[in-house]
């Protein structure tokens, strides 16, 4: 078929992954998703097994892979705090030797990379919002550090592979996105307040619960990837994809106690080092570049979700 193409998703059993595979799909490509299954699950993709045009292979990224492709989006990497934290080592090596790997393939096959960064890379930002010029504020030897210079550095990689040997890049900047498939002990703050917020148990949280993150409904954010992917060849980004709609952490715990009718009360506990303070994405280079505006609001998108994990506690509890 015309403009059927073999695309590589990295990281494709994982929350955003197992959308993108899904949504390829639906563009009817053959989609080749890789994963170790650090994170991910196969319930993730359990539901796209039986499609021919679909193929799952279990690899880690830090090692090298050969096949034929004609995209490639890489998102193999933990994104919770938590996970990332648990063996930072491997993190930075899947962030890194990942990147090389699917960069080298790339530029074997000739295929374009889209790159899964993150608004990490921007550390706790004194600027706001963050605009894709702002060149961050990342403590380089805290906890978080695997994961934010682990990202940083693979941006460079695509910026070098670009100039040096013409690779086509784009490199998506993602900030904080929610919904289904969303484990629900990764420890992120959505998830970990629907569960406790359905089963009534206190809802946590770190701080006093004035910092801020703006949250972005996965479905606008698998829209945006392929739009980044479908751009001009001379468009890299990097490019900031997320909601700006910003709000505390203590507002987000109201309005899932409001919207999942819940007993729960809040509870404070430590906040973690370097959590940053404010974050809320500047998006008008996303919303010229890619003709694209989230479109989902909060309480929409938290209903889709809550709807989600309500499932699949009441799954558990049977078990
Ligand atoms: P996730 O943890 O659900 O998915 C990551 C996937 O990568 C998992 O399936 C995991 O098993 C796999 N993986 C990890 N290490 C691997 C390795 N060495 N080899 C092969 N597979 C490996 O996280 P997510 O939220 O879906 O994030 C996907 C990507 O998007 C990540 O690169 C993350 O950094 C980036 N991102 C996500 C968010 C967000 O809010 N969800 C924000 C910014 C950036
Ligand atoms: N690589 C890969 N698949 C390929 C081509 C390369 O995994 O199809 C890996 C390869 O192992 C290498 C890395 O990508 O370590 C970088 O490749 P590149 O060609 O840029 O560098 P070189 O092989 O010259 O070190
Ligand atoms: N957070 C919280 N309670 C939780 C989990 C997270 O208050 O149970 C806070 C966390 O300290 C941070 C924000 O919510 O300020 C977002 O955390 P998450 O781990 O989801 O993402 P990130 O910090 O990477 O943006």
């Amino acid at each position: 078929m015309f403009g059927r193409k073999r695309i590589l998703v990295t990281g494709g059993a994982g929350f955003l992954g197992s959308h993108l595979c899904e949504a390829l799909l639906r563009q009817q490509h053959e989609v080749l998703c890789v994963d170790n299954f650090f994170t991910g699950t196969r319930d993730n993709i359990r539901h796209l097994l039986d499609n021919p045009s679909f193929e799952l292979l279990r690899h880690d990224v830090t090692f090298p892979l050969y096949v034929e492709v004609d995209e490639i989006y890489n998102l193999a990497c933990p994104a919770s705090p938590i996970h990332y934290q648990f063996d930072p080592v491997q993190t930075t090596k899947t962030s890194v030797h990942g990147a090389i790997n699917v960069l080298g393939l790339a530029k074997r096959v000739k295929a374009t990379l889209m790159q899964a960064s993150t608004s990490e890379v921007y550390g706790d930002p004194q600027q706001h919002p963050q605009k894709e010029d702002y060149w961050g504020h990342v403590n380089p030897l805290g906890t978080r550090a695997c994961y934010d210079e682990g990202k940083r550095c693979a941006e460079t990689l695509c910026f070098d592979y670009h100039r040096q040997h013409k690779l086509s890049i784009k490199v998506a900047r993602i900030f904080n996105t929610y919904g289904p498939h969303m484990h629900p002990n990764d420890g992120r703050v959505v998830s970990n307040f629907i569960v406790q917020a359905l089963r009534n148990e206190p809802i946590t949280i770190y701080g006093d619960g004035s910092q801020t993150r703006s949250f972005c409904y996965v479905d606008d954010t698998v829209d945006a990837f392929i739009r980044l992917m479908d751009t001009d060849p001379a468009f890299t980004g990097p490019v900031n994809i997320g909601n700006p709609e910003e709000q505390t952490v203590r507002e987000l715990a109201e309005t899932i106690i409001e919207l999942t009718g819940s007993r729960s009360t809040l509870t404070y506990k430590a906040l973690p080092s370097d959590d940053p303070t404010r974050r809320c994405p500047d998006i008008e280079l996303a919303k010229s570049a890619l003709d694209w505006t989230p479109r989902i609001t909060l309480s929409e998108g938290l209903g889709k979700t809550i709807a989600y994990f309500d499932t699949l506690l009441s799954q558990r509890d049977k078990l």
